[in-house]
């Protein structure tokens, strides 16, 4: 499976290592952002946040986007 920005800039070095949660794009290593993400957890009538991270891959591109200001 071939990253796709790599595929724009016509790299054939790589491979995808994920899916970017974000845009559902594959991603390579050099592509790829693996962040800490909450996840909510049942909590009697409600649900609260995990004392423990999941992770999410997300590309360069949705990265950037997300941390813009
Ligand atoms: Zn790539
Ligand atoms: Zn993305």
């Amino acid at each position: 499976m071939k990253c796709y920005d790599c595929d724009t800039e016509a790299r054939t070095d790589t491979s995808a290592i994920g899916v970017c949660d974000r845009c559902g794009l594959l991603t390579c290593q050099d592509h790829s952002h693996v962040v800490p993400a909450g996840v909510l957890v049942p909590n009697g009538l409600g649900r609260t946040l995990s004392p423990l991270p999941a992770r999410r891959v997300v590309c360069h591109t949705c990265r950037a986007a997300e941390t813009a200001r």
